[in-house]
């Protein structure tokens, strides 16, 4: 999700509309490929040209640049469909990787900026991405190294980003850095800098995965970087406040894919449990059987709930700390579901669910970055904790 929320009330008609869109999508354009996307460690660049052209790269961002205004309720079905119905967290995370990337451009970027970058990501002919994590760690984010100095009209960058989703391929990286004085510690010294994915001195390696395997994830280094100084995006030294507005949207666009992936768990068990037959009848007609499929269910729906109120929540502006903490308490919530779906579904399918090729042995797999990437599961209940005075 995108820190651009519009709050005008969307129709059932209008989700039901997109839900439909993007199920289409997912199910012809995606789902077929994954397998061998995942086999050849990328999916092809022309796919993000097809999601702009259906309208779903611009999806909550302003008309100027491309985009389609849309509240936080009308989103949500963009990420449910797209991951129960794709059943790829590779092809979300760099698909939409964007929604990460952009929302400091356009909440903090110069007219001009603005208009040179988001047009041509939300028109799918250029790859956003975000770089905040580093070697020594990403929950500390107070603590990054990357230095950015100023010198003239330039910021010379060095450091280091590693685990970065769009990393080798992105045209355009949000990147967290140290401007401060030199040596200055703490949240204070952090500024947020857009780095084009041209610059001579930015050198990317790719990493190998559990999941997300058609997912290009970097490590990216800097050596002695020139950034023109136009691309600092806010003031120098409010990077952090930043980065922190730009997690509730990502980890509410990760709570909504979890969702989806557990559906996609549920639906790929029932069918299989419809049609395979053990001791003389199918397996869903066996007690144990059902019980699994209902409890996938019960969480499902909890979640489901619980991602439609803290939307409503945020399209009518209540977005104050404990709305914080519930989306960090919703991100734990969702993965938690997706990790017990991935289970209870890999073990309906018993051997068939340990081979590649199953959705729901791709899923398993794509667990655990769920309850890592954006925000660990860990740093997610301190921060709601602390939101709600506990
Ligand atoms: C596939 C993938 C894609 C990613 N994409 C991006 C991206 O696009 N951009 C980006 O910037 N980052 C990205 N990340 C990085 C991700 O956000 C970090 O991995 C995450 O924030 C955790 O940081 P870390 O890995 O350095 O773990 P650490 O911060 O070293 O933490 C390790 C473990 O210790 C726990 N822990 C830490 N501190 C405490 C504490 N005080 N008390 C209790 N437990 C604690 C954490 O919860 C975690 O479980 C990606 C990661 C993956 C795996």
């Amino acid at each position: 999700m995108t820190a651009t929320s519009d709050a005008t009330p969307v129709s059932d008609e209008d989700r039901t509309a997109l839900t439909d869109t993007v199920t289409r999508f997912a199910r012809t354009e995606i789902a077929p490929h994954v397998d061998a996307w995942d086999a050849a460690g990328e999916f092809p660049r022309s796919l993000y040209r097809r999601a702009a052209d259906l309208g779903l790269l611009g999806l909550g961002y302003p008309e100027q640049y491309g985009g389609t205004p849309a509240s936080y309720l009308l989103r949500l079905p963009l990420w449910r469909a797209l991951s129960r119905h794709g059943a790829s967290g590779g092809v979300l995370a760099s698909l939409l990787s964007h929604n990460i990337g952009l929302p400091p451009v356009l909440a903090h970027g110069s007219d001009a900026v603005r208009a040179e970058v988001i047009p041509p990501v939300l028109a799918g002919e250029q790859i956003a991405a975000l770089a905040i994590t580093e070697p020594g760690g990403g929950s500390d984010v107070a603590q990054l190294k990357t230095t950015a100095r100023r010198e003239g009209d330039e910021y010379i960058v060095n450091g280091e980003k590693v685990f970065i989703t769009s990393g080798m391929r992105a045209d355009w990286i949000t990147v967290a850095v140290r401007t401060g004085e030199a040596g200055s510690k703490g949240s204070g010294g952090i500024s947020m800098l857009l780095i084009p994915g041209h610059s001579a001195g930015l050198s990317r390696s790719k990493l190998d995965k559990m999941g997300w395997l058609c997912s290009d994830t970097a490590h990216l280094r800097f050596d002695n970087v020139r950034v023109p100084a136009r691309y600092l995006l806010g003031e120098e030294g409010a990077g952090f406040r930043i980065i922190m507005a730009n997690f509730n949207g990502e980890r509410f666009g990760l709570a909504a894919s979890a969702l989806g992936f557990a559906e996609a768990c549920y639906d790929e068990a029932l069918a299989w449990a419809r049609q395979r037959k053990t001791f003389g009848a199918a397996l869903v007609e066996h007690q144990v059987i059902r019980h699994k499929l209902v409890d996938m269910q019960m969480r499902i729906q909890s979640t489901a709930a619980w991602c439609e109120s803290v939307a409503a929540q945020a399209d009518a502006g209540r977005t104050g700390p404990e709305w914080v903490a519930s989306v960090c308490l919703l991100k734990n919530h969702a993965t938690q579901t997706m990790q017990f779906c991935a289970d209870q579904a890999v073990q309906i399918l018993g051997g068939m669910g340990f081979m590649r090729g199953t959705v729901s042995e791709r899923i398993y797999r794509e667990v655990k970055v769920m309850m890592i990437g954006g925000g660990a599961e860990e740093i997610m209940k301190d921060l709601a904790a602390r939101q709600l005075g506990i």
